[in-house]
């Protein structure tokens, strides 16, 4: 098997289990690695019905940020080597868990 072919960086989507966490939107799929515009991403199994997808792996966790005392209840998703577990809503501060502060500054 020659080893050295050069692929795409979506080559990995292959080597993706899919996971057990249940799609917020319909609520009845789940996630499976697909190929993305810009690499891997994670799908609802009711593709195409549902369009719902993460950019990154989601934990099975919800996100408990609390936001006018109502927490987010998003899904996380895996962080990197630097960040933490982030959620995965884009309007959600803990977004961007390494840009939080313990302490607001308002
Ligand atoms: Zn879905
Ligand atoms: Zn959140």
């Amino acid at each position: 098997m020659p080893k050295s072919k050069s692929q795409p960086a979506t080559c990995c989507v292959e080597n993706l289990q899919p996971v057990r966490v249940r799609c917020p939107e319909c609520g009845g799929g789940q996630f499976e690695p697909a190929r993305g515009r810009f690499g891997p991403i994670w799908r609802c199994t009711n593709h195409p019905q549902c369009a719902f997808w993460l950019s990154s792996k989601p934990t099975g966790k919800k996100c408990r940020y609390t936001l006018d005392h109502k927490p987010c209840g998003a899904l996380m998703v895996e962080g990197t080597k630097t960040i933490a577990d982030r959620c995965s809503d884009k309007n959600c501060p803990n977004r961007n868990p390494h840009k939080l502060k313990s302490t607001a500054t308002d």
